[in-house]
């Protein structure tokens, strides 16, 4: 075995290595992908049967063996739906690390005042609220849920649809670049969360971590009950934070 790996080490090429930092990049990438999400027990689930098919293969293990190969064939089938969420964030994430972002972050610090004195208002006053912001996955399918809106990010536009007799106060609204693209959006409820059981029936928080689980949109939530602010990123909820407090972390979220 010694032998066999000093013979593919002296044959190795500049396409090889290539292979492999290409193969690393890839397999990290995936990690930190499913790192905070649930696919992380299911990949963990999955490592174990491939250590039980290499031992079943080394110890000439027949019956399992055949059990583990078969179960292969159809678990790449589940694999795929059941991380379809993760593969789709993959794959634009990986065709899409550009310039806009820099550019984007420049207009919109000034445009995004607005947002947090719309917020804080929101909060102050008690009116729930449920804001999605897209950053690099497109979060059109939701949108489609709602009502158009395409408009200019104000403060006042904000309040007003989600005053609690407005016709679209119910729902997400989307922002997209510094646009308020739509309102009265439905966003997806996780399948489970980490919250505890109060949390069990309170879907405008649930729905922000839903969202931010099946994309990489940060969610910023008002509560009507409680006036308190959080922000949904990665499936993780921060709450009780203050105007000045979301702006940073916000900013952070979206570099
Ligand atoms: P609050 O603290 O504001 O009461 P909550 O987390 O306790 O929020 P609910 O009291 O269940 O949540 O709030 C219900 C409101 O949340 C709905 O009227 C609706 O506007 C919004 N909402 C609930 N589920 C969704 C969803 N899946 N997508 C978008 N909006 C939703
Ligand atoms: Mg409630």
């Amino acid at each position: 075995m010694l032998s066999n790996i000093i013979n593919a080490l002296t044959h190795i090429t500049l396409a090889d290595v290539f292979d492999i930092l290409l193969m690393t990049v890839i397999i990290y990438s995936f990690i930190r992908l499913v790192k905070d999400s649930k696919a992380y027990q299911m990949a963990i689930g999955i490592a174990v049967i491939g250590i039980f098919f290499l031992i079943t293969q080394w110890g000439r293990l027949v019956v399992s063996n055949w059990l583990i190969r078969n179960f292969v064939n159809y678990a790449i089938f589940a694999i795929i739906v059941l991380f379809q969420g993760e593969i789709r964030r993959f794959l634009t994430t990986l065709g899409s690390r550009t310039f806009r972002r820099t550019f984007f972050l420049r207009t919109v610090k000034k445009k995004w005042e607005d947002l947090f004195i719309a917020v804080d208002y929101l909060a102050k006053h008690k009116i729930g609220a449920l804001i999605a912001i897209e950053r690099e996955i497109s979060l059109k399918s939701y949108m489609e849920t709602g009502t158009g809106i395409d408009g200019f990010l104000s403060k006042d536009l904000l309040a007003s649809i989600f005053y609690p007799n407005s016709s679209l106060h119910d729902g997400a609204v989307i922002i997209k670049d510094n646009k308020i693209s739509a309102a009265g959006c439905l966003l997806p409820l996780p399948a489970s969360h980490k919250l505890g059981k109060e949390f069990q029936t309170r879907t405008r928080h649930l729905a922000a971590i839903g969202l931010s689980m099946e994309t990489d949109a940060a969610v910023i939530v008002v509560s009507e009950e409680t006036g308190t602010i959080s922000l949904a990123t990665h499936g993780n909820l921060q709450s009780k934070l203050k105007k000045e407090q979301l702006k940073e972390l916000l900013f952070q979220y979206m570099k």
